[in-house]
């Protein structure tokens, strides 16, 4: 079993590589974007309470994002292992994934950052806004208060990673076959 924790900032490309490694590596890939999007287009109670944060680039609380990702891990417990993308994003979040997963005798495995400048980020975010509809990339207040909540709330995980020897950052520079590269690579030696 390999729990890799996809790490990154809004932009930084981990769905695009979560698509690659989830077949390479054949885990069950959770993303809580995109099970919040999934949501939201289908009106759900959860997509309602989920959508006014997300459109104002804000987190959704954690007890609703923890409460849902359980249920994720809870309906795929028969796998080789998970690849979360967007999971934990604050220490509370990472702390209930840890006694979680510690009560199936599993635990993560890694946490794997994709890096890159905020620039960068914010121009790549606002050229997908283009055509992603995401209400939450057309708008550059919006993608600045992603990127406060990052600082704030999610880059302090670095941190906690790092003191239980957990923390890979890559380069997320580069074409998306070299990202993949450099991402393997790190699988590689675990
Ligand atoms: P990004 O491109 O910003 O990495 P995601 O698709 O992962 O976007 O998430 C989109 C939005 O969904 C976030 O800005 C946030 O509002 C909400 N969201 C996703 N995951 C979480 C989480 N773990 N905790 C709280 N909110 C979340």
């Amino acid at each position: 079993m390999i729990n890799i924790v996809l790490f990154g900032k809004p932009g930084a490309g981990k769905g695009t590589q979560a698509e690659f490694l989830k077949e390479k590596y054949n885990l069950t890939h959770i993303s809580t974007g995109d099970i919040f999007r999934y949501n939201i287009k289908n009106e759900t109670p959860l997509g309602i309470e989920a959508k006014s944060y997300i459109n104002r680039g804000d987190l959704v609380p954690d007890e609703v994002t923890i409460k849902m990702l359980q249920d994720e891990v809870e309906r795929h417990t028969d796998t080789n292992g998970f690849l979360f993308d967007g999971f934990p994003r604050t220490l509370a979040q990472a702390d209930a994934l840890d006694a979680f997963l510690a009560s199936k005798d599993w635990e993560v495995t890694a946490t794997i950052a994709l890096e890159a400048d905020d620039e960068v980020l914010v121009q790549r975010l606002l050229e997908r806004g283009k055509t992603s509809g995401r209400a939450d990339d057309q708008d550059v207040e919006k993608i600045r208060n992603r990127y406060q909540e990052y600082n704030e709330k999610t880059a302090p995980l670095i941190e906690y990673y790092h003191k239980q020897n957990k923390f890979f950052p890559v380069n997320g520079i580069g074409s998306i076959s070299e990202i993949t590269e450099r991402l393997s690579g790190v699988i590689a030696n675990l």
